[in-house]
């Protein structure tokens, strides 16, 4: 029976849904205000508790994760090339060159995944205005490096943080990190809005120059710059709200699934977890798993193996972006080459992950892969 063979696939994520009537219950202050959108009630409640949760000052809630990049360009003023990484989700690249600007992709970490600090003095040229790296499946950055170079040269640093909601370093939100860091609250991540996102500032000035241009660049009914829309409406807020009400239970469930995964997996020959740094409070947000050369199977055979048991993992993040068509057509690949990305491309798998995923079902997936190394 077709939909119950449906019913019973385990996808890569689930976003998480509170009860039906908790957030209908939500809605009714909105029609009795009669303000859906521009700052209402909502969305100020949402801006401010986020701000205790997650330990930082100044948050400017947008509508979804890639205008909080382009707004964050944008808010910055900066001109000519950004230095970025090729592995991670198209969003990020894309909203250098939407802003006009000329993304240059320097290779991440051999055996990690995120842009190497030490490579990217090599691609620095007087056209560079910023960093804008990723922490990858909310693993922090190596801060220290990239920000020093960025003091030296006078460059701006974007974090694209669309993976680190609730990371901390030594008791430390890492948002903090930079000039800005971007926040996406798409259905799939750990926190969500339906749609949204943020941008955190490091100063007060900032989050006003991001407040003008998510609404047409007015302030007190005047424009005064460019801008666009990329404003979260009051029911997106609404779910906010709602979301992190449940935020700790969701946490601990997917810390709990996450570790049943890792010891489960992590003595399997061929097969690398991923490995959360000593320091690291970490938010459980993906599990991907690097298949290698050791393992009986290619990654491909491995992932044809879960399709055939309705199992729908991701090869989450293939190809790299340098290798994605738009990218290479304008020739604005570095004359960096990017092995690393390309290598952990090839070899990744990203496992179902959600708060809801049945301790079963993880059990179910692990298997998958100890009885593909046994033979
Ligand atoms: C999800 C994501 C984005 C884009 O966020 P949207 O809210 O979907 O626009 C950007 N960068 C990374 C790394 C992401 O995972």
């Amino acid at each position: 029976m077709k939909n119950e063979s449906k019913t019973r696939g385990i996808y890569v994520t689930k976003p998480y849904l509170p009860e039906m009537e908790e957030y209908v219950s939500m809605l009714s202050s909105i029609w009795e205000s009669g303000v859906l959108t521009n700052g209402g009630a909502y969305h100020q409640a949402l801006e401010q508790e986020l701000c205790a949760h997650l330990g930082i000052g100044n948050l400017s809630l947008v509508c979804n994760g890639t205008l909080a990049l382009e707004l964050a360009i944008q808010a910055l003023e900066i001109k000519g090339k950004i230095i970025t990484t090729p592995y991670s989700f198209v969003a990020t690249a894309a909203s250098i060159l939407q802003k006009g600007l000329e993304p240059v992709f320097v290779d991440i970490e051999d055996g990690g995944f995120n842009l190497d600090p030490e490579l990217i003095g090599d691609a620095l040229d007087g056209r560079v205005g910023a960093i804008m790296p990723v922490h990858v499946y909310g693993i922090p950055c190596r801060r220290e490096r990239i920000e020093e170079i960025a003091r030296d040269r006078g460059l701006k640093v974007i974090y694209d943080a669309a993976h680190a909601f609730g990371v901390e370093l030594e008791g430390k939100s890492v948002l903090n990190w930079g000039d800005a860091s971007t926040l996406s609250f798409h259905a799939t991540k750990v926190f969500h809005t339906f749609e949204g996102g943020a941008v955190v500032c490091r100063n007060p000035e900032l989050r006003r120059q991001i407040e003008l241009r998510k609404n047409f660049g007015y302030e007190n009914w005047e424009v005064h710059c460019l801008g666009s829309n990329a404003k979260l409406s009051e029911a997106q807020a609404a779910m906010g709200l709602v979301m992190l009400r449940h935020l700790e239970r969701i946490m601990n469930l997917r810390k709990k699934r996450f570790e049943l995964y890792c010891a489960r997996l992590e003595n399997v020959t061929g097969i690398k977890t991923l490995i959360i740094p000593g320091g690291v409070k970490h938010n459980y947000s993906y599990f991907p798993i690097l298949v290698g050369a050791e393992f009986p199977l290619s990654r491909d055979e491995l992932f044809d193996r879960f399709i055939a048991q309705e199992i729908y993992p991701r090869k989450y993040f293939h190809p790299a972006i340098t290798d994605l068509s738009p990218y290479r057509e304008f020739k604005i690949i570095s004359r960096h080459k990017v092995p690393n990305a390309r290598r952990a491309a090839e070899a990744v798998i990203c496992l179902p992950l959600y708060p809801d995923i049945s301790e079963s079902d993880v059990n179910r997936i692990c298997d998958v892969i100890l009885q593909a190394r046994q033979g």
